[in-house]
């Protein structure tokens, strides 16, 4: 698979301020790649340095092997759709979504029948002569998509695009936008701080904090094999436990528990000593012998879960889910259980 975007060692300095401190990534063409982290991480710098709405400080962004340094930014292969999509209020759907070609010079006939064909593919040819007030927000969203479509961008850059919907508008999209990507093939880049969004869209994922890529991969990788404590913590829920690492060989820690059991578990340290595991609430099973002894403080009903909040016999607070059936055996607030991990259910972490 060719690289779209090539993104090498890149710092990005607002005067005193470090806004990215080296980021290097690869993005592959008809990728759908997800920028994911909290609020301040540097993920619209780098996507708007990506635009070329800023200039990096050092290092360098390749797009399809070019160095695009200097290049305006309506000379760049791509297309950004914000949060505010900011539709023009006065012209017509389809007119909105031919803008962009209007710009290029393409004709008439040609950017109406290009126009139309974007709004096919985002189901509103029926709304084609509306006026954006005339929709609801979702329709709207789905008129800025079709119009950064339209040009027929090589990279979509999509910042938040549908944090201002409400939740199942929002659902609704995440699929559409999975499909959007899969119908034209486009790659695209996806900035986002709600990491169910990530999850269910991408096919990897970056994982950033403090101007720093955490950890890149797929759903399962960064879910399943976090590398760090910011990771294994930001993704889902987790029990964070220190642990002393007896002996590492393959790949493979020995780790003693809180308590004294002792487990093997796959780990991204390198050296025994101190250090912390991941493990994950629903990859734990109450049973008569148990690698871990915690009493129930709360039973928690979810419907198709049930949430334990219970705290081990050396003092750490733990999450437990169980999936909820009507052979489930809930343990009683008070009582005391024996914890059994499932295989490779903790993870060792680098830090
Ligand atoms: P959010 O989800 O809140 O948009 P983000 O992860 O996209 O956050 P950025 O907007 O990239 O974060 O900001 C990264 C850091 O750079 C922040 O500490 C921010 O305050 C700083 N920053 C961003 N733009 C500027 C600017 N123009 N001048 C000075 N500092 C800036």
């Amino acid at each position: 698979m060719s690289t779209a975007i090539d993104i090498r060692s890149v710092v990005k300095r607002y005067g005193t301020a470090t806004a990215l401190h080296g980021v290097s990534l690869s993005i592959a063409d008809n990728e759908f790649f997800t920028l994911l982290g909290p609020s301040g991480c540097g993920k619209t710098t780098l996507l708007r340095c990506i635009a070329g709405f800023e200039d990096v400080t050092e290092g360098e962004i390749r797009l399809f092997g070019q160095n695009i340094a200097g290049l305006d930014p309506n000379h760049r292969p791509v297309n950004t759709v914000f949060q505010q999509y900011a539709l023009f209020p006065h012209m017509s759907v389809l007119e909105n979504v031919a803008f962009g070609l209007k710009m290029k010079g393409v004709s008439l006939s040609d950017r109406t029948a290009r126009a139309g064909r974007m709004l096919e593919m985002v189901h509103l040819s029926a709304f084609a002569d509306r006026l954006p007030a005339q929709l609801s927000g979702g329709q709207q969203q789905r008129v800025a998509l079709a119009r950064a479509l339209a040009p027929e961008p090589k990279v979509l850059l999509l910042d938040e695009p549908l944090s201002a919907l409400d939740l199942k508008l929002r659902q609704a999209m995440r699929v559409e936008l999975k499909t959007l990507q899969e119908q034209t093939g486009i790659t695209f880049i996806f900035v986002t701080h709600d990491q169910e969004e990530a999850l269910t869209m991408s096919d990897r994922i970056a994982v950033m904090s403090q101007g720093r890529v955490q950890q890149i991969g797929t759903a399962r990788d960064i879910y399943e094999a976090p590398v760090n404590r910011f990771v294994a913590d930001f993704i889902g829920e987790t029990n964070l436990l220190e642990v002393t690492v007896d002996r590492i060989e393959g790949g493979i820690a020995r780790v003693t528990l809180p308590g004294g059991h002792t487990i093997t578990c796959p780990t991204a340290a390198t050296t025994p000593g101190k250090h912390h595991i991941s493990i994950r609430p629903e990859r734990l099973s109450i049973s008569a012998a148990g690698d871990l002894t915690a009493t129930v403080e709360r039973v928690v009903y979810l419907g198709t879960d049930l949430q334990l909040l219970a705290r081990l016999t050396t003092g750490e607070e733990f999450h437990i889910r169980l999936q909820n059936s009507a052979r489930a055996q809930v343990p009683a607030p008070g009582s005391t259980v024996a914890l059994h991990l499932e295989e490779g259910a903790a993870r060792l972490l680098a830090d």
